[in-house]
């Protein structure tokens, strides 16, 4: 026997909706037709899942409320960065809540004294390559999309690239994390840590999770030296 699990899920009305707006404000809560049926695709071919509403929060804080409230409701969420997924992970495939996390797109800190940096998940990967470059370091996870994938879709699909072999892929450059849970409780995993050897590595479990355990609000990666630069040992591109 098998269970239809969309029928488990409630619909998103229009008392939600107007929750929705209060959270992140009328521009950033989407129901027309062509919008649901562009962030019902991602790159995985020939499918389409339009999602009931496009949601697009600013901050942790607002992505805590949207989880609060569709939690409340069981009204399903997908999480989506750049919608270059060839695994469907970003498929509304239960309707209900796309949770679009372009807008969280700040490069925080470029730490050059510990190698590391700080980014929300919706940096465009190039963008960042490009930035920590111009200040001589190197983060090698460069998937062939790098110009269209954001940072937290590589987290969420553990991305490789090109430079996988020589390099190793995202989780090798990932040392903490900030995620929402699907209660909206708001957690802090890892950190500018080189030795965290305690506890359950929760970090490494949400990587690779295609946003089936937690929305992802901010990463800390580790950089390499660029070449030209003291403690180069390697190469860019
Ligand atoms: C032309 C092309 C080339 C590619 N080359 C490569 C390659 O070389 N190597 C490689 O590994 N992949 C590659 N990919 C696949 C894809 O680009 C990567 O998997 C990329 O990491 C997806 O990022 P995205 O931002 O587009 O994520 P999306 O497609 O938007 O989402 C992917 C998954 O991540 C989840 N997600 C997104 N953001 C968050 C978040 N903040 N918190 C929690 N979950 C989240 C979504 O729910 C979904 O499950 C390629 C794709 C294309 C189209």
């Amino acid at each position: 026997m098998s269970l239809n699990v969309s029928s488990i899920y409630n619909k998103v009305t229009s008392l939600i909706l107007d929750s929705l707006r209060g959270i992140v404000g009328d521009s950033y809560v989407l129901t027309s037709v062509e919008d649901l049926d562009r962030y019902g695709r991602d790159e995985t071919e020939d499918l389409c899942f339009p999602p009931e509403v496009v949601v697009k929060p600013q901050n942790a804080r607002e992505i805590s409320e949207i989880l609060k409230l569709c939690n409340e409701y069981l009204i399903p969420v997908t999480p989506r960065g750049g919608g270059t997924g060839l695994s469907g992970g970003a498929l509304p495939v239960h309707g209900g809540v796309l949770l679009s996390l372009e807008r969280l797109n700040r490069i925080i800190e470029i730490d050059a004294e510990n190698l590391m940096a700080v980014v929300e998940p919706g940096v465009v990967t190039q963008t960042f390559h490009e930035e920590v470059e111009k200040r001589g370091f190197f983060y090698p996870p460069d998937p062939a999309s790098r110009g269209s994938c954001l940072l937290g879709g590589n987290v969420a699909e553990c991305a490789g690239g090109p430079r996988a072999v020589k390099y190793g892929i995202t989780k090798d450059y990932v040392y903490g994390l900030e995620a929402v849970l699907p209660t909206g409780e708001i957690v802090q995993l890892g950190g500018k840590l080189l030795k965290n050897v305690s506890g359950y590595n929760v970090v490494q479990l949400l990587i690779g999770s295609e946003g089936t355990l937690a929305v992802v609000t901010r990463i800390t990666v580790k950089l390499l030296p660029a070449c030209g630069h003291s403690g180069c040992g390697t190469q860019v591109g």
